[in-house]
């Protein structure tokens, strides 16, 4: 767009560059004490006189000079959360895994995520002071989810770390440099710089505030820069000790002050020529951002018919899939089946296989890889299905394996079958069930969002899970039928040929129409 595209750097002005590192892993395992107890290793900090400020990311020189730079915002969330962006941040990842506890959900999470963005992994065992650890057993369970250790013959570095007592922190970082040597990271510093917002704000005092990877080229203070869509000149810049910097090379964060606005986590920062042009790709950027959100609401179908088309003209070769279920048997069924439906000419990926409702993280990751999220009796989280509309991620919800085949196979030829594309109408939440005679049971409930409508699709949620789907059979108010009854009212309804159900119950609906094949 607009020329923003940086020069090519030619091989002679590539110059070595600190890694990017981004710690992940299961709640409590130690993401955060182990960024604590890394950064206080830094030289440079001692030099600063401590560490004064706290950005999101930070760098530590360690006493052989090399530098390391770390995200600091753990999780995988954020990682995918950028990733959607487009931006690529992170050169690789360390996986923190707790000796004590082993292998947990975020943890299979997380290595998802960092295949699926094609990042390394570096294992650190932690908590390893702890008493009877058993590291074959971590090993094992890494082994599972084809994270193969040395020492198993792999090819994935593993350290064993204490992060409160501090052990073996100066192996980790060798480790990251020897994957930063394999990796050969390089970037041109003498050019105008090109970098990635991890994270901003608006401050009372100084204005938006953003904190910004660097890294291609030098920022300078007093540059000129687009970020996002937003734009300004440099007026202050700080490293992560708070120091005021004139300068900023590759790999290094710093907090930039003078823009216009607060850009998102995630956006590009280019240095520009001038403010002139500042201005026109900013608003440029604005009013195509104003445009994405109009046409969000068509966004689903036609990534999906995109992806088909790319698949008939043979551009695309995968389609890759996020498999949430609401038991581990048919997470594993599905896992199985979709590999099946891979052929030479498309394969089918599954990126990620889990139990449990569909959330935000579920979404970002399909964003990311342009994958479609398989829901098998299972709902998304209100915020994750507003962010697939938004973000024009597909969810695909089924009740029977072989639909899902069916369907996914589909894609693989490129076609999509005709299906029922359903449209989401509202919540209601069941007050009261009353029994009636002839008629069953009548669920007296509150609407809870959007609107529900006469004969309309109906799924029955217990604890997120669904536990019946069909169609509604009478929809009331005060005895009379009506057509609609929207958020915040009260009504009746009854199911067709369904009795069982409950106070507390969840009822989703939804339409249904029928879509062509593509
Ligand atoms: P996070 O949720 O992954 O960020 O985990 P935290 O860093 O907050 O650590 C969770 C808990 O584990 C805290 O009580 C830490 O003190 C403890 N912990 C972290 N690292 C170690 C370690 O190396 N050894 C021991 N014994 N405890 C640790």
């Amino acid at each position: 767009e607009q020329g923003l595209e940086g020069a090519v750097d030619s091989d002679t002005e590539l110059l070595p560059r600190p890694p990017v590192v981004t710690i992940m892993g299961h709640v409590d395992h130690g993401k955060t004490s182990l960024l604590d107890a890394l950064r206080k290793t830094d030289v440079a900090a001692r030099e600063a006189g401590g560490i004064t400020q706290h950005i999101g990311a930070y760098q530590v020189t360690i006493p052989g000079g090399q530098k390391i730079t770390f995200i600091d915002t753990p999780g995988h969330a954020a990682f995918t959360a950028m990733r959607a962006r487009g931006a690529s941040v992170t050169d690789m990842v360390v996986l923190v895994v707790a000796a004590d506890d082993g292998v947990m959900p975020q943890t299979i999470e997380a290595i998802h995520h960092a295949k699926a963005a094609g990042v390394p992994l570096i294992v650190a065992v932690n908590k390893i002071d702890k008493p009877g650890v058993n590291l074959d057993r971590v090993r094992q369970e890494l082994l599972q989810h084809e994270v193969i250790v040395e020492s198993l013959g792999g090819d994935t570095q593993e350290i064993q770390v204490s992060a409160t007592k501090g052990m073996n922190l100066d192996k980790l970082q060798e480790a990251i440099l020897l994957q930063a040597e394999v990796l050969d990271l390089r970037a041109n510093p003498e050019r105008g710089a090109e970098g990635t917002v991890i994270e901003s704000k608006l401050d009372k005092g100084r204005g938006p505030v953003a904190t910004v990877l660097v890294q291609k080229g030098t920022l300078r203070q007093g540059d000129m820069v687009v970020a996002g869509a937003e734009w300004g000149r440099v007026r202050a810049m700080l490293d992560d000790k708070g120091r005021q910097m004139k300068e900023a090379g590759p790999s290094l964060p710093v907090e930039i002050l003078g823009l216009s606005g607060v850009p998102t986590a995630g956006e590009p920062l280019t240095f520009v020529e001038d403010e002139g042009k500042a201005r026109e790709i900013s608003e440029y950027r604005q009013r195509r951002n104003r445009d994405k959100q109009a046409a969000a609401a068509g966004a689903a179908r036609g990534t999906l018919s995109d992806m088909m088309a790319r698949i008939a003209a043979g551009v695309q070769k995968e389609v890759a899939v996020v498999v949430k279920a609401d038991v581990q048997g048919s997470a594993e069924a599905l896992g199985v089946t979709l590999n099946k439906l891979s052929r030479d000419e498309v394969k089918v990926r599954v990126l990620h296989s889990a139990v449990g409702q569909i959330t935000e993280s579920d979404i970002q990751l399909a964003k990311a890889s342009n994958a479609v999220v398989v829901a098998f009796n299972v709902r998304a989280t209100g915020q994750a299905r507003e962010m697939a509309n938004r973000d024009g991620v597909e969810i695909r919800y089924y009740s029977i394996i072989y639909e899902v085949s069916d369907d996914i196979e589909a894609m693989v030829r490129g076609k999509l079958a005709p299906i029922q594309r359903e449209k989401f109408l509202g919540y209601a939440q069941i007050l009261e069930v009353f029994e009636v005679k002839r008629l069953g049971n009548i669920a007296g409930c509150r609407i809870t969002e959007g609107v529900v409508k006469r004969g309309c699709g109906v799924r029955l949620l217990r604890d997120g899970v669904v536990i019946h789907q069909g169609e509604l059979a009478t929809l009331r108010r005060f005895k009379d039928d009506v057509k609609e009854v929207t958020n915040g009212y009260e009504c009746g309804m009854s199911f067709a040929n369904y009795d069982a159900i409950k106070v507390g119950d969840q009822i989703e609906c939804y339409e249904t129409e029928t879509v062509a094949a593509v």
